[in-house]
């Protein structure tokens, strides 16, 4: 990857912070007026931070795909500030989907709808569905409500990296790129939002997240499952066209390994003992409780525990941190309660997945 000297700086970023108690009216509505006059503007919303630009131009849409390197057919989340909004973007909107966004908007369940022809095809990558999401986070929906415009936003990430979960992380990629990240300080959730397909019946999720599979079927019933893990091919056809591409990968490599605690710990203590004979440094991703592992000073361990909560706050960052630490490879143990949307990240993550046999 290039280093941040080796970037291009074609803009003066500023980082500005916002605070998100009490809010400042005066510094968002700044960044509103740039962000609805073409200009990308990087904010925090409840689950990651976001790379906005308004939703209604081509042009500026076009940055994003640009700024990320992101894929042309990798579709957009276009984020809205109430929830009618989805009238406005979206047609043939179901019960269903009234029932989901009474339930969970604002917050990080984004619904896929057919679309409207004022929403230009670079959002969603020409299809003629769209995405949609109202953020929970105080200082996303005043941003979107300031520019009276729907916000287009992936994660504000150089694309393929651990999405970024605070101000810095955003600016560690994107420094340069975008005129202002607000910084907002360090996102709730810290995973990507949920994605369901109200356009299939039975709808479908297609990405999971913090809003769970039970949750969404406790409210509009049956759902189907469509996730992709990572043995999908590029050529396979995805249901979501982004979710085919690798994702939230660290710069080193991540073996992640699968199968009972006993089996799972075996399996890394062959793997210490065999980088280290080749004077390498590991760095290791641990959720199961004890110091289960013997390691070196040059190496380097994480253990993020077995709350959900914590674990998924503090996943991407770990990943980031890791680089940092310039191991040599990243070992990490299946996270034990088998959550999906944390299996999903790291199974993403991962360059190799071993199952470990008992
Ligand atoms: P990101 O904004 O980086 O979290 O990525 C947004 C995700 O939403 C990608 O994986 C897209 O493939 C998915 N997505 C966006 N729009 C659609 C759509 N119309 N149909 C299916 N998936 C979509
Ligand atoms: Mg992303």
């Amino acid at each position: 990857m290039a280093s941040q000297k080796e970037i291009q700086k074609d803009k003066n970023t500023r980082i500005i912070r916002v605070g998100k108690q009490k809010l400042d009216h005066k510094l968002i509505r700044e960044a509103a007026a740039l962000l609805r006059s073409g200009e990308l503007i990087a904010f925090p919303t409840e689950t990651v931070y976001g790379l906005g630009a308004n939703g209604l131009r081509e042009d500026a849409v076009r940055k994003i795909f640009a700024v990320k390197g992101r894929p042309p057919d990798n579709p957009l989340i276009l984020h809205v500030g109430f929830k009618k909004d989805i009238l406005l973007y979206g047609r043939n909107i179901s019960p269903s989907v009234k029932k989901l966004i009474h339930a969970f908007w604002p917050g990080p369940l984004t619904i896929i709808v057919k679309k409207r022809t004022k929403i230009p095809d670079i959002v969603t990558a020409g299809l003629d569905t769209l995405a949609l999401r109202m953020p929970a986070n105080s200082v996303a929906l005043a941003l979107i409500r300031a520019a009276r415009v729907p916000v287009a936003a992936p994660s504000a990430n150089v694309s393929g990296k651990p999405s970024p979960t605070t101000a810095s992380h955003v600016y560690q990629d994107l420094f340069g790129k975008v005129e202002i990240i607000l910084d907002g300080g360090k996102t709730d959730v810290g995973i990507e939002s949920t994605i369901i397909d109200c356009t299939v019946e039975p709808p479908a999720i297609l990405r999971p997240g913090k809003i769970t599979r039970r949750q969404i079927e406790n409210t509009i019933g049956f759902v189907d499952n469509y996730l992709y893990n990572s043995n999908d091919t590029v050529d396979s056809v995805p249901k979501s066209p982004g979710l085919k591409y690798r994702h939230y990968a660290p710069d080193v490599q991540l073996i992640l390994v699968e199968g009972d605690a006993t089996a799972v710990k075996a399996t890394i203590d062959a793997l210490i003992r065999q980088y280290h004979s080749q004077n390498k440094r590991v760095g290791i991703l641990a959720f199961f409780p004890g110091s289960r592992y013997t390691i070196g000073k040059q190496d380097t361990l994480v253990n993020l525990g077995l709350r959900k909560q914590s674990v998924s706050r503090r996943l991407f960052e770990t990943l980031r941190y890791f680089d940092e630490q310039k191991v040599d490879v990243i070992l990490a143990e299946n996270f034990p309660s088998h959550d999906q949307a944390i299996m999903n990240r790291l199974r993403k993550a991962a360059s190799e997945i071993i199952v470990a046999q008992a």
